[in-house]
């Protein structure tokens, strides 16, 4: 049976990194593979996955209007086993809707294909995303990727910096374009700079 697996973190702990490597592994097996990203502005266009390391892969892109299962449904079957790929691979996955974590679901239990998705727990309030929301709820597996604070605690938080280096307390979960800075920190260290 396939699953639905969520690679969860803060920022900078390496997801698109582990992204690409699974999506490699697949790909080496001669394994067909398809990459989403999140589309975060009006723009279509192609997509790319790109790891701090160097590395990126070319990806399609998702809006929260996106039908993900009928776009995967209506791909042609590739081999004997009728699949019509091997794998998914969801990249932004903080970004996904809650009806497009059910599709997710659907792709798992009626294609039977495993569905990788990779995202950011929290935004800089704190405050869970949908998308992380959902697949925490309903994903088969969750594998925590971690990273860590200045201060060597693990880092569960993201703090949201303006140009002047001031922690940011308000504003839209998603800032797209801006000047803004972000920093993976611990619980504590969060806290104090957006919580007090
Ligand atoms: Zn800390």
């Amino acid at each position: 049976m396939a699953q639905l697996y969520f690679y969860y973190s803060s920022m900078n702990a390496g997801k698109s990194t582990t992204l690409l490597q699974s999506a490699y592994n697949y790909r080496e097996r001669g394994m067909k593979t398809k990459i989403y990203t999140a589309a975060l502005d009006d723009r279509f266009g192609l997509g790319k996955v790109t790891s701090r390391l160097g590395i990126s892969s070319d990806a399609e892109l998702f809006t929260p209007d996106t039908d993900l299962y009928q776009q995967i449904d209506d791909l042609p079957q590739i081999n004997s086993t009728q699949k019509k790929i091997d794998c998914l691979l969801i990249d932004e996955a903080q970004f996904l809707t809650k009806v497009q974590v059910k599709q997710l679901t659907n792709i798992v239990d009626k294609l039977n294909i495993p569905v990788l998705t990779y995202g950011i727990r929290t935004d800089f309030q704190g405050e869970p995303f949908v998308g992380s929301q959902y697949l925490l709820a309903w994903a088969d597996k969750l594998i925590e990727l971690k990273t860590v604070c200045h201060c060597g605690h693990k880092a569960n938080f993201v703090v949201r910096f303006d140009k002047h280096g001031n922690a940011v307390k308000q504003g839209a979960q998603v800032d797209v374009g801006g000047n803004e800075k972000y920093e993976s920190m611990c619980r504590v260290h969060f806290s104090s700079l957006v919580w007090n």
